[in-house]
């Protein structure tokens, strides 16, 4: 509920932001502000005003749950609290802890004076959801913080601590401890210094450098590094404008803000933002389901994901047993995390005490038993569903009452795997993403008798660790993968016509991929596909697959880790160099089977692999394996390298619409050679083609 505490402390009127969360500045709340300050004004014992933050923060800014609501616009707006504050007749004092972060920023620059505890966060996200500040952040911060430094903070979103701002001008005092008692103190001295001065920063000038060179550099580094992302070039031309008229520059901040919000990269990027918080939603699974506590847990398996999945763990201070069957497998996995932090330390990310204290959580084992008091036990063992069984027959065995047993399986039947241990509804797949300290992604696999409880406590826990985490149901490759299989198969036929590896990735690339199919392929091994075929050779061989993949991996051309894959390495390199063997091979491989090739445009690269990924989403949803539409596209943002700005396959899909979504594929089906059973769109896409309706709608 919306609140705000007002306490007179001898001279000075304490008012309080209550309003959880994140005291978010709602409807109700920016009244209720309103109010606070003009009772304090009237009060004639008051001379001067303090504001703070209840709870663990000062604010977060725009209250999330008003958006696209009447609220978020209705008067009184953040706009109009900020001018109370700043004409208020008696001094108003900011008192910063916690996070201070987007309107929160924004209101204490309005006020007279700052005094922040020495840890909060302040920042100016709004260019993450592909907008600028809308509350003046764009005219105040520069003149109270400098050109340079308030570009830093505005262009790149990343809130600092207040430490790091110390010295520049936009707190008058950062305080280790006792803020309500400095906060009191300078609000005292601006009431005795008497008709408010230098206070207002919207009078503060500038006068530090020539902006124009720095502006000019700073456009160039965003231009490069945030390619289509025009609210990072806007917010330069809204600080620019801060070299100049106050009330002019406000005037192009709010055009540029209603600008941008109707741009299509903002609406993706805060449909990635809510994407994110609804994914934690577990249908059926109740917001007040009791969620275990895991303080100690254990990991199987010290492989390529084994290590990597102990430090997440790690990482958030849970104490990790790490189990392996032979003693220099062991050995292997602890050298590898010990050498992963150790890159860190280089990099400057982490102290070598932190390392330490990290390593000293983690207590290695050739012992199952050692797993007896884990509350949380996650198999990454061998892809292989005997050594999995061997594994849950003796984690059932050891496993105390209650403890959850999650297996990392990419590709393996969870039921099958719950149905070795005694327990089922205490198994879970927890399918991280290599390398798994590194990615964000988390797939939660939920079996058929998986419970309630621990569904709530995985996805709780995944919070802990940092990660996105998506609730998947069982089927081969579960959603992110499942979906791959089909990008990779129309990036193989696309070369198989006539595109190059090269073409294709870059196109992919240009769209906004992190990495385009090939040069992914490269970096996770050839061979890994090249046995999921092998595999639905057998299992499903009704699928088209391009066997030009199978000839390279005859070669031993696996990729990366062979030196040679799609494209050639240099030793040590990771640069994807052509190579005309592998032209020479696609040559050979058209010719036998008699195909001519064809120019393939860079449009139709990116539809058709794009438009893959759709139409197996649609077949997803249709099965009921991802929860929602926009679970499928948080999976590809956080796990897959997919352009944030686009917010995902189906908002593109939608940003299409359906109708053109599914006559595309239509016309894929009917070109000569094409796979016209996977192109028939699936019943989900047609039946919102059929109405007009996107896959959001629903
Ligand atoms: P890996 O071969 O690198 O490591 C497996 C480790 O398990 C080995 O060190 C092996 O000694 C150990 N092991 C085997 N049997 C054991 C037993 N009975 N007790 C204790 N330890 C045992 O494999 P990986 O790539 O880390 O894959 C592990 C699991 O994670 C697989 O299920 C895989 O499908 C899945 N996965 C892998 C990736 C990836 O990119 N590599 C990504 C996601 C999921």
């Amino acid at each position: 509920m919306s609140q705000v505490h007002m306490r007179v402390d001898g001279d000075v009127a304490m008012l309080t932001l209550d309003n959880p969360p994140v005291n978010g500045f709602g409807l109700e709340q920016r009244r209720l502000l309103i109010e606070a300050l003009d009772a304090a004004a009237a009060d004639p014992a008051v001379r001067a005003i303090v504001v703070s933050g209840a709870g663990r923060l000062f604010s977060g800014g725009a209250d999330i749950r008003e958006f696209g609501k009447p609220q978020m616009v209705a008067s009184p707006h953040l706009l109009d609290v900020l001018q109370v504050a700043e004409r208020s007749p008696k001094p108003v004092v900011a008192a910063i802890h916690g996070t201070c972060v987007g309107g929160g920023l924004e209101f204490s620059l309005a006020c007279h004076g700052r005094v922040a505890l020495a840890d909060a966060l302040v920042g100016l996200p709004e260019v993450k959801l592909g907008l600028i500040p809308g509350s003046g952040g764009t005219q105040r911060l520069p003149r109270a913080l400098g050109l340079a430094r308030a570009l830093d903070l505005i262009v790149s979103g990343d809130p600092v601590p207040a430490a790091q701002l110390r010295d520049g001008g936009l707190f008058d005092a950062v305080v280790d401890d006792d803020l309500p008692g400095a906060a009191c103190a300078l609000a005292r001295r601006l009431a005795d210094a008497g008709a408010l001065p230098r206070l207002r920063e919207r009078d503060v000038a500038d006068a530090s450098q020539p902006p124009g060179e720095l502006l000019e550099a700073r456009r160039e580094v965003a231009r490069r590094q945030y390619p289509r992302q025009p609210a990072r070039l806007h917010a330069i031309d809204a600080v620019a404008a801060s070299l100049g008229d106050f009330d002019a520059g406000m005037e192009l901040e709010r055009w540029l803000f209603f600008a941008l919000l109707a741009t299509p990269e903002s609406h993706a990027m805060r449909h990635a933002f809510f994407a994110e918080r609804a994914a934690a939603h577990v249908r059926g699974v109740a917001e007040d389901t009791p969620v275990r506590p895991v303080r100690l847990v254990g990991v199987v398996g010290a492989g390529t994901m084994g290590g990597g999945i102990a430090m997440n763990f790690l990482n958030a201070g849970i104490p990790v047993v790490l189990v392996e069957a032979r003693q220099e497998a062991l050995e292997r996995g602890l050298a590898t995390v010990r050498a992963n932090y150790e890159r860190s330390v280089r990099s400057g990310r982490l102290s070598a005490q932190q390392v330490e204290q990290r390593m000293a959580l983690l207590r290695p084992s050739l012992e199952f038993d050692a797993l007896a008091p884990c509350d949380l036990i996650v198999e990454a063992v061998f892809e292989d569903l005997q050594v999995k069984r061997e594994v849950f027959e003796r984690l059932d065995a050891v496993a105390r009452e209650g403890a959850i047993l999650a297996s990392n399986t990419s590709t393996l039947d969870l039921d099958a795997i719950a149905a070795f241990t005694r327990r089922p509804a205490d198994v879970v797949g927890m399918h991280f993403f290599s390398p798994a300290n590194v990615m964000k992604l988390l797939e939660v696999v939920r079996g058929k008798a998986t419970s309630a409880e621990v569904l709530a406590t995985v996805m709780r826990l995944a919070r802990g660790i940092r990660k996105t985490a998506v609730v998947s149901g069982v089927c081969d490759g579960f959603i992110g993968n499942r979906m791959l299989e089909h990008y990779g198969r129309m990036a193989h036929f696309l070369v198989e016509e006539g595109a190059s590896p090269q073409q294709v990735d870059r196109a992919l690339e240009e769209w906004g991929m992190a990495m385009g199919p090939f040069r992914m392929s490269d970096l996770a091994g050839n061979d890994i596909g090249w046995a999921i075929r092998k595999r639905r050779y057998v299992d499903k061989p009704q699928v088209r697959y391009s066997r030009l993949a199978d000839r390279l991996c005859e070669l031993g051309r696996f990729g990366q880790k062979t030196g040679a894959g799609w494209y050639r390495y240099e030793s040590g390199s990771r640069e994807a160099l052509p190579d005309p063997e592998v032209d020479a091979l696609i040559r050979q491989y058209r010719k036998d089977i008699g195909v001519s090739a064809r120019a393939v445009t860079d449009l139709e690269i990116v539809e058709r692999c794009i438009y893959a990924l759709v139409n197996e989403a649609a077949r997803i949803l249709e099965e009921g394996v991802a929860q929602r539409a926009s679970d499928i596209d948080m999976v590809y943002l956080a796990g897959y390298g997919f352009p944030p700005w686009r917010g995902g396959p189906l908002l593109w899909a939608d940003m299409q619409g359906s109708y053109m979504a599914a006559r595309r594929m239509r016309e894929f089906a009917a070109q000569p050679g094409a796979d016209a059973a996977f192109w028939e769109p699936a019943p989900w896409l047609a039946r919102l083609a059929a109405c007009g309706a996107g896959f959001h709608d629903a």
